[in-house]
């Protein structure tokens, strides 16, 4: 037997409409009563909580963990650490790997993998098409029996409107939801930064908004036809929350997910041709910025992520066009969310930002957590939503370095994260 007290802080968990100063009980890795920890004859822990909030463990629904395959980049067990020192208890690993994850077996690996090594929860989505070629379906119905709690070709996009509509057909009847990265081959071509005004000034290969929203649309449209779940990955473009918001409001079965540097920065930071600033979907223009602001606040987008895409430091320094898309994020998204979206633009209430984080990805992939009822998992978040803090990459814990980031004052951070009721890192 062991028990744990989390005494005093402000429990906030969305999931019960809960928010009050008060002990919260673990017994036995899972929450408990707390009359069950007064019958407690061993020894109690107790963790104060002080002008603390105690949030259910954080789920971040979008990480490259890059194993198999590219272990230079970042490791299964790196990559739960660099999770851990963000907040987060639960990640969902995409399957743009080596082999990909579009079979079963390598599946089973990332699940042993991850048991063996992983000091939190990592769950696996699985592809939609062979090789994520887009030319033939994976076996859906295999990959579901191995445990994944997706489908996404992340990282790629099926072009082809027939085939991704059987993989909606085959989700449905398997009953896992499909995310789906939305670029349209054709109108992006070889683009590297938003098509607009930085574009043509720097003479660099635009990414029109056009080449998110064309699958967007394509998607709403399939979600409709398939009456099934469609979720949209990384959305960027104002035009794509118009659409999502006008679908939503006719009950189509669609959402969206945001990251944070895609608030936080626009298409006039590539200027400088750092290429920690190169990301697909590319940064957007400042409108494209308050609509995805909009969208959060009143509801469009539901779901908050990282995109954690690591590369090692010799990928990253290379002519801009060659070099590799993506950034890392799981260290610096709470603290930039809750700087941005609570503290400065005012968008969202840190009882909202916690939902995101965790009712809404734990409802979407039907995963076994996200709140803080009796008898769940006891995964568990410390939040200090005031402290302030420098972004310092040399102290992550990712294998990799690739952030903008480094020097920004943020406030707000985890200072402690709990998984099963181990504390797995502390501030
Ligand atoms: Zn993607």
């Amino acid at each position: 037997m062991s028990a744990t007290v989390i005494r005093n802080g402000r429990v906030i968990d969305p999931a019960n409409k809960r928010d009050e100063v008060v002990d919260l009980a673990v017994v036995d890795g899972r929450i408990a009563e707390r009359s069950q920890i007064r019958d407690q004859k061993s020894e109690i822990d107790e963790i104060d909580a002080t002008n603390l909030i105690v949030a259910p463990g954080l789920i971040d629904m979008h990480v490259h963990l890059r194993e198999p395959g590219f272990g230079h980049k970042e490791t299964i067990e790196s990559g739960a650490r660099a999770a851990a020192a963000g907040g987060f208890t639960t990640i969902v690993c995409m399957p743009n790997t080596s082999p990909g994850a579009d079979n079963p077996s390598t599946i089973a690996w990332i699940r042993d993998r991850a048991a063996e090594a992983a000091c939190v929860n990592v769950v696996p989505t699985g592809a939609i098409s062979v090789g994520l070629a887009g030319e033939d379906l994976a076996p859906i119905g295999s990959l579901a029996k191995a445990g994944v709690v997706a489908l996404t070709d992340d990282g790629r996009c099926v072009q082809n409107h027939e085939l991704m509509r059987r993989a909606v057909e085959y989700a449905r009847m398997v009953g896992l939801p499909v995310l789906d990265h939305c670029q349209d081959y054709n109108l992006v071509g070889d683009g590297v930064v938003h098509e607009g005004y930085w574009s043509t000034l720097l003479g660099l290969p635009g990414w029109p908004s056009a080449g998110e929203e064309a699958i967007v649309m394509r998607n709403i449209l399939l979600a409709e036809c398939c009456d099934h779940h469609i979720h949209c990955q990384h959305v960027t473009s104002a035009g794509s929350v118009r659409l999502i918001h006008e679908a939503r409001s006719r009950g189509v079965k669609i959402s969206g997910e945001v990251c944070p540097h895609h608030i936080a920065l626009t298409d006039e930071a590539i200027q400088n041709f750092d290429t920690n600033y190169k990301i697909n979907p590319p940064l957007r223009s400042k409108p494209d910025v308050d609509a995805l602001l909009e969208g959060i606040a009143d509801g469009t987008l539901s779901i908050l992520c990282s995109d954690h895409a690591p590369h090692a430091g010799f990928e990253k320094e290379v002519e801009f066009d060659r070099a590799p898309f993506g950034i890392i994020g799981l260290e610096t998204e709470l603290g930039l969310f809750l700087d941005l979206l609570v503290h400065k633009h005012r968008r969202i209430d840190i009882v909202r930002l916690i939902e995101m984080f965790t009712v809404e990805p734990a409802k979407l992939l039907k995963l076994d957590g996200g709140t803080l009822s009796v008898g769940a998992p006891a995964d568990v978040t410390l939040i200090d939503p005031n402290l302030e803090w420098t972004v310092r990459i040399d102290n992550f814990q990712s294998a990799s370095r690739n952030s903008p980031f480094d020097g920004w004052k943020l406030k707000g951070r985890a200072v402690r994260t709990m998984v099963g009721g181990k504390t797995v890192w502390k501030l």
